[in-house]
């Protein structure tokens, strides 16, 4: 892959819900019929594009993360490891050392400081990746196991595979995590374009406010999808009107979609107002990629 031809488009909402995953699925399916893409499912905690897609997936990989393991013989009770952890993920209690996993980050920084090597990053499983083909359409999904709670290692492990084969078409969606915290913020980290999702209520309005501010503290560029047009009013396009964000494509409600939708079927093929809105996407994305360095 030439990582200067490179072109990541982000699939984002401010909340779960929004139709990020049908612009996203409905969007690669058409797309790839005309050229070779990636789909990436970073929704790495309820991960279901995979739902839509016809696609047989290689095995399965085993991802892991790197957890510090306390060994208690080399230990002088310092305390560094629990004043430097940003994450309250290391704790001491009396003459132990407690290690969360669940709060752990892998940032290292407990590990490299120990004066003792008495915290070494140890691997735990994490989850899981998968990588499908279909003539133009490749599929990437990352899945952390249940009861796992940090999505952002297993993110970065996704987006690292990205990066490291040679394989993968240079034109790439990411379907991102709802909201704002840190999962989406890794996710869009490396992203060219963030298209948002949202839709045409006080609460739609509300998200996509926060949103925007997080891509805008990042530096990104974005338009907005407007998904089930019709249910709500016009203060998503009056504000994005005024913020001078372009509202991309708007996609009307239809009670049809949502049932497809829900029956695990993607709608392009069937739905001429969904077709309509891909299209605006498309022309949108491919204007933006001719100006792309
Ligand atoms: S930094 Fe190392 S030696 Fe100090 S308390 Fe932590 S594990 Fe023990
Ligand atoms: S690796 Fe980082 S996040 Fe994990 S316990 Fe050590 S300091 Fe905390």
């Amino acid at each position: 892959m030439d990582k200067n031809r490179t072109y990541r488009i982000a699939v984002a909402s401010g909340k779960g819900g929004t139709g990020k995953t049908l612009v996203a699925t409905n969007l690669a399916d058409m797309w790839s019929v005309d050229r070779e893409l990636l789909l990436v499912d970073l929704d790495v905690e309820e991960p279901n594009d995979a739902l839509f897609l016809s696609v047989v997936p290689e095995p399965a990989q085993t991802q892991f993360k790197m957890i510090p393991e306390w060994n208690s013989d080399r230990c002088t009770l310092c305390d560094i490891c629990t004043e430097v952890c940003n994450f309250n993920a290391i704790a001491r209690m009396g003459e132990y050392i407690i290690v969360f996993e669940e709060l752990c980050h892998s940032c290292y920084a407990c590990s490299g400081l120990c004066p003792t090597d008495a915290l070494p990053m140890k691997p735990r499983r994490m989850g899981e990746l998968q990588i499908a083909k279909r003539e133009q359409f490749y599929f990437i999904e990352g899945r952390l196991d249940i009861g796992q709670e940090q999505a952002v290692p297993m993110i970065r492990k996704v987006i690292q595979t990205v990066d490291k084969r040679q394989d993968i078409p240079d034109l790439q969606l990411f379907d991102c995590p709802p909201g704002t915290s840190c999962p989406v913020v890794n996710a869009v980290h490396t992203a060219d374009l963030v298209i948002l999702v949202t839709e045409p209520t006080a609460f739609g309005l509300n998200d996509l406010q926060l949103a925007v501010e997080t891509m805008r503290s990042m530096n990104k560029e974005m338009g907005v999808v407007i998904n089930r047009d019709g249910i709500g009013d016009d203060a998503v396009q009056r504000w994005c009107d005024a913020s001078g964000i372009e509202v991309i494509a708007t996609i009307p409600y239809d009670s049809q979609l949502a049932y497809a939708y829900a029956k695990g079927k993607l709608s392009w093929k069937t739905n001429s107002r969904l077709r309509e809105a891909l299209e605006e996407i498309i022309a949108y994305v491919s204007e933006k990629m001719k100006t792309h360095v």
